[in-house]
């Protein structure tokens, strides 16, 4: 089985905006500072993933701006493979802007721009390099016809998929993501995929378990601070959180996958593969900012000592 990573997904760069309060309609402010930092779900788990050392191959859109070329740098720079990573013509990178007011409140936006033109045929002229993959990383922040196109043709090829179906699209049609190896939703996701209550890990083991009456193998949900559960159609597991003082929690989820990605194509060992993967979130979350929180091997490895 090979060890290397595929990620069909997407890329932003978010500008973060530190401010004292919003204006208002029609008025301009001078706000303290400002901060740009490279994100995207799919580009933060290639980065988690990449940071440990697994080889990762990412299929991506940017635009025909600085952005794209920042993004496309940023992922040669920590040794992932871009020869998918693009230009749209015509087309803006995503951008995500964030306002953080001094009490720590924040507004995003999202503007996906070329991640919505993430298309199957994109998959398919990737086919002969995502074939030497192990495991394939989807998320939602690209088209539903990709995610489902890339789903069955990877179950064509006998190549696993962990679908992390974030952030939410009530859209999401279970019945054609049946094939991925792992679904891994937190509670909000978990909650309105499924239309059960979410809130306790008892609650999100048993919304957990509908989804592999369903037809799911196996259904991985990170409850937070509370760790994360594993749930199959056997008894379900329970991995602990490793206990930190959080500073930043964004990007989280995406350093446990990332992390998780790069134990299990090695371990094949699920279980093990969580523990790592809560381990690296845990580390992550210590840190302010998303990719920039996430350690290297050797930090990690000083982390867990
Ligand atoms: P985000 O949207 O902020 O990226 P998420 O909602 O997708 O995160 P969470 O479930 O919050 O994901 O966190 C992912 C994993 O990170 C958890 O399963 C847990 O292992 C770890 N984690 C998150 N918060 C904490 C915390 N406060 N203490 C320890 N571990 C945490």
């Amino acid at each position: 089985m090979s060890t290397r990573i595929g990620v069909v997904g997407s890329n932003m760069v978010d500008l973060v905006s530190y401010i004292d309060r919003m204006p208002e309609a029609g008025e301009t402010l001078a706000a303290p500072s400002f901060a740009m930092g490279h994100g995207g779900k799919g580009a933060n788990q290639a980065v988690a993933a990449a940071r440990l050392g697994a080889e990762v191959l990412m299929v991506s859109r940017v635009g025909e701006d600085l952005f794209g070329e920042g993004t496309i740098r940023n992922l040669r720079e920590l040794g992932i493979d871009t020869r998918h990573v693009w230009a749209v013509p015509g087309q803006q990178s995503g951008v995500a802007p964030i306002f953080v007011e001094r009490s720590g409140e924040n507004r995003i936006l999202i503007i996906k721009g070329a991640n919505e033109h993430l298309l199957p045929a994109d998959v398919g002229a990737a086919a002969a390099d995502l074939r030497q993959c192990g495991l394939i990383l989807l998320q939602l922040e690209v088209p539903l016809d990709t995610i489902y196109h890339t789903i069955a043709w990877a179950a064509r090829e006998g190549i696993e998929v962990l679908l992390n179906p974030a952030p939410a699209v009530p859209e999401l049609d279970v019945s054609r993501i049946l094939a991925a190896s792992f679904l891994v939703p937190n509670q909000t996701e978990l909650a309105i995929l499924t239309n059960m209550p979410t809130d306790t890990p008892a609650q999100a083991e048993a919304a957990a378990r509908s989804l592999v009456a369903r037809g799911l193998r196996t259904v991985i949900v990170t409850l937070g601070a509370d760790g994360a559960l594993l749930v199959t159609d056997g008894p379900a597991v329970h991995i602990p959180p490793v206990r930190v003082q959080p500073h930043d929690t964004t990007g989280a989820g995406d350093a446990f996958i990332g992390a998780f990605a790069q134990h299990y194509v090695r371990s094949r060992d699920v279980a093990a593969a969580m523990r790592w993967g809560a381990a690296y979130a845990a580390d992550s979350i210590t840190r302010p900012g998303t990719q920039k929180a996430f350690a290297d091997l050797a930090t990690f490895q000083r982390f867990r000592a």
